[in-house]
């Protein structure tokens, strides 16, 4: 069943049913009194169940299996490892149009016409969506009247007539692309003259309208970029021309997903690549996994190309891993670019019936599926023939699911599966995460280095800057250090483009009373409310919370509530007022927040409509611009000074990605990072990009507090929304754990913030030794969590184990 509950149950068949049903394929069943659910067939057998009588099935929904044996032996590895139900797994892997239950509400399907295609049962249900919106599967029932609706359901959803709730993105983003052409008094050669003339006295905007014309005798349509860029004139001078009434925008969508037909030849490696290629192939020989630590634009997208080309070629299939922020239409359309429609893209923000489709075509080993390119989920796809599985930008932490169950980290998980099909691993990143250079090291892996940037671009050069010292000696403008302002000013000039970099959303983080010094709370978690300018309002980051901005201080009632701190929103206005004729840009969770937010931004910094872009870590991405020569960090020290055990980590990997932004094409880059620390032996690492040296240093310290990857561990976290409760819980949980584990166990603790959306929370974690048995580990801890939940007091708490938490 698709329900967090360990167990399986049974369900009667007839004679016929059971000659007919596999291991694999859907049924539709009742549950508890009026739930009906999809199931999955798991086991066929003879034996009645002992504790309840069995229910006859409602329906076998598929004609073959769409679950492979593989796959439930992936899944039953998913559900032993991470320690969470099968049914979570089955849930998480399948696309919703699959697992249709009595509470799943379907709606019409604006787009569809065609009466003629439709059933008379299918009617009535298309009819009754006329008159109502939305129609739940018991309501079906109702209309139809009979109980076994799913397949009438599941055929209209594949004929596109309904759509079930969770749709709600579009089938793909559509790319703009910006395009102007002069308006038409001045196209006659009076009206120019005119106009030249009244321009006499604005130089740039007369050469841009010159350049107008140049570009115009080739009578194609003309980008703003071509023009900027020809006629050497920034985008304000063609906005300052666009208001004046003489150019007028279009823009024009270019498809992406839609592929177009023309492949190119891969590219050819270099030297450097080459000996990767090799080394990673002879590497294969004995080991399954590799891990490809190239720095950043150092090319390593062009020698997976290369070996997914030759697992291709033995007609076995691909899955490449990606965080999924990182799915992006650069890493879509280069591949595509080289495969064609070879590729199918998997990820959440896909419309159900493009998952479904997806689905049955790697199920199938359809030509269109031989390489999956996607997020953490499609580890989970129907795989029945894989080949090479590559995972990229391995150390992102994105991999690891939190919520809901199961909590699998999709790097790991996506090895066992390539186990399961004696398939090839490699990972990818130019910041490997601790764990796997520690198993290069312990021979797990194998390890295969790229050390320079294509082309031979040098890596960028990087330079601390002292803001303490700047702020003693009053060299700072806001939040800019004089020195960080110069670099900007320098590539502006150059017509270069810059990125900076804030870890903060937002305009303030904390807003203070600067009389009582008091801080506006959440009311329903235990934290401050951030301040965002833009609509003057505080808003809660964990529950999304959100109020006026107030005038007066709830506590003192003084009117002396004061902004500190800063966020991207204010970094953003500031910019705005140092640098008034050029475009600035922001990148956070706020402006990339509705459907296309993210990609537009992309593409209007690709097409250099904005000229410096500020935002948060969703900038250290795997994102390739050709023109940014500058990054700036603003403030490195928020990073390092997380509570966190991987925060020195952390903080390496996400300033070397940030910086690895900044000259990727042509000229070396500058990189610049603000900090109050500049001896700081992270920064000093950084700066040097001298991995090595942060490898060994953070290893020894993980070795010393006894920390992955040497230790594994187990994370519990309680939550109830009365504090006695989660206290006693917590309490009696640690106690159970310490009798048998001592002192492997840690806390309790309260997280940072201990108090969410009203639930209050409470931590325990577990470490694991690298000599303990993680089965009889975890037997234990199933055992204790048994014996927790018999606690009638206990019951109502919410008890979450995360393996490998991170
Ligand atoms: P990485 O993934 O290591 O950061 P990329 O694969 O994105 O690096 O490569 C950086 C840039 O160099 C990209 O724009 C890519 O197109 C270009 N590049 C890499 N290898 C080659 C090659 N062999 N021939 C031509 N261009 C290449
Ligand atoms: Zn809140
Ligand atoms: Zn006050």
């Amino acid at each position: 069943m698709p329900i967090p509950i360990k167990q399986t149950f049974t369900y009667a068949v007839t004679e016929a049913e059971a000659a007919f049903i596999k291991r694999g394929m859907r049924v539709a069943v009742s549950f508890g009194k009026t739930k009906m659910y999809t199931a999955l067939v798991y086991a066929i057998h003879q034996e009645a169940p002992s504790l309840y009588e069995a229910k006859e099935i409602n329906q076998i929904l598929d004609e073959t299996p769409i679950v492979t044996e593989r796959q439930l032996a992936h899944w039953e590895w998913i559900s032993n490892y991470y320690m969470c139900a099968l049914g979570d797994v089955y849930r998480a892997a399948l696309p919703s149009a699959f697992l249709l239950e009595s509470e799943t509400v379907v709606y019409a399907n604006a787009a569809f016409a065609d009466e003629s295609v439709l059933t008379d049962e299918e009617f009535l249900i298309y009819e009754a969506l006329q008159h109502q919106s939305q129609l739940t599967i018991h309501q079906v029932a109702d209309i139809l009247g009979k109980k076994k609706v799913l397949p009438v359901i599941s055929e209209m959803l594949q004929k596109e007539v309904l759509i079930v709730k969770e749709e709600i993105y579009e089938q793909y983003v559509p790319k703009m692309v910006k395009y102007l052409r002069i308006q038409q008094q001045y196209a006659s050669d009076t009206g120019l003259e005119a106009l030249l003339v009244s321009l006499s006295r604005a130089q740039k905007q007369r050469e841009a309208v010159l350049g107008y014309f140049q570009l115009a005798s080739t009578k194609k349509p003309i980008k703003v970029k071509a023009l900027e860029e020809s006629a050497g004139v920034s985008s304000a001078v063609i906005k300052a021309l666009v208001e004046k009434g003489v150019f007028e925008l279009y823009e024009i969508q270019t498809d992406r997903i839609q592929f177009d037909g023309s492949t190119q030849a891969l590219k050819e490696l270099n030297s450097y690549q080459e000996v990767a290629l090799e080394e990673i192939e002879a590497s294969f020989k004995e080991k399954e996994i590799v891990l490809l630590h190239g720095i950043t634009s150092s090319g390593k997208t062009e020698v997976y190309t290369k070996l997914i080309e030759k697992v291709l070629e033995t007609g076995k299939q691909v899955l490449f891993l990606l965080p999924e922020i990182a799915l992006t239409t650069q890493i879509i359309s280069r591949l595509e670019r080289y495969f064609g429609d070879k590729i199918s893209v998997f990820h959440s923000k896909y419309s159900m019936n493009e998952r479904v489709e997806v689905w049955m075509n790697v199920l199938q080993q359809k030509p269109k599926a031989q390489i999956i390119l996607g997020a953490r989920s499609s580890v989970l796809l129907p795989f029945s023939n894989l080949g090479l599985i590559v995972v990229d930008e391995e150390h992102e932490t994105s991999y690891k699911q939190f919520e809901p169950a199961p909590r699998y980290h999709a790097r790991d998980t996506a090895m066992v599966l390539a186990h399961l099909h004696q398939a090839k691993t490699v990972l990818g990143s130019a910041t490997p995460s601790l764990e796997s250079f520690y198993n290069t090291e312990q021979q797990k892996y194998g390890l295969v280095s790229l050390n320079r940037r294509f082309g031979n671009v040098q890596l960028p050069k990087m330079e601390l800057i002292d803001i303490k010292e700047k702020h003693r000696k009053k060299q700072m403008k806001g939040h800019f250090s004089d020195r960080l302002l110069a670099l900007i000013t320098e590539a502006l000039e150059a017509k270069e483009q810059v990125i900076l970099f804030q870890n903060r959303r937002g305009f303030s983080p904390v807003v203070e009373c600067t009389t009582c010094g008091v801080a506006p709370q959440c009311p329903n978690c235990d934290v401050s409310l951030t301040y965002h300018k833009f609509k003057n309002e505080l808003r809660c980051h964990y529950c999304n919370y959100q109020r006026a901005m107030p005038h007066n201080c709830a506590a003192c009632g003084s009117n002396s509530l004061d902004t500190k701190g800063f966020g991207t929103e204010q970094l953003e206005l500031e910019l705005k007022a140092l640098y008034p004729d050029h475009q600035i840009g922001r990148m956070d969770l706020d402006t990339t927040r509705g459907k296309h937010g993210y990609q537009k931004i992309i593409s209007a910094f690709e097409s250099r409509e904005i000229d410096i872009l500020v935002g948060t870590q969703m900038l250290s991405k795997g994102l390739d611009f050709d023109n940014v020569s500058l990054v700036g960090i603003l403030n490195a020290d928020t990073l390092l000074n997380f509570p966190d055990f991987r925060a020195h980590e952390r903080s390496y990997q996400m300033l070397v990605q940030v910086a690895g932004r900044a000259g990727r094409s042509k000229k070396q880059g500058n990189v610049a990072i603000q900090t109050f620390n500049p001896y700081h032996q992270i920064l000093q690492q950084v700066t040097t990009t001298d991995y090595t040296a942060m490898y060994k240093e953070q290893l020894q310290e993980r070795w010393q507090y006894q920390y992955p990857p040497y230790h594994r561990l187990i994370k519990f976290t309680l939550k109830h929304k009365d504090y006695q409760k989660v206290d006693m819980g917590v309490q009696w949980l640690a106690k159970a754990l310490e009798a048998v584990y001592g002192d492997q166990v840690l806390g309790p603790t309260a997280p940072v913030v201990s108090r969410v959306r009203n639930q209050f929370i409470k931590q325990l974690t577990l470490k694991i030794k690298p000599n303990q048995s993680l089965k009889a580990t975890k037997q234990q801890i199933e055992k204790i969590q048994n014996t927790f939940f018999s606690v009638a007091a206990f019951r109502p708490i919410r008890l979450i184990i995360d393996v490998d938490a991170q």
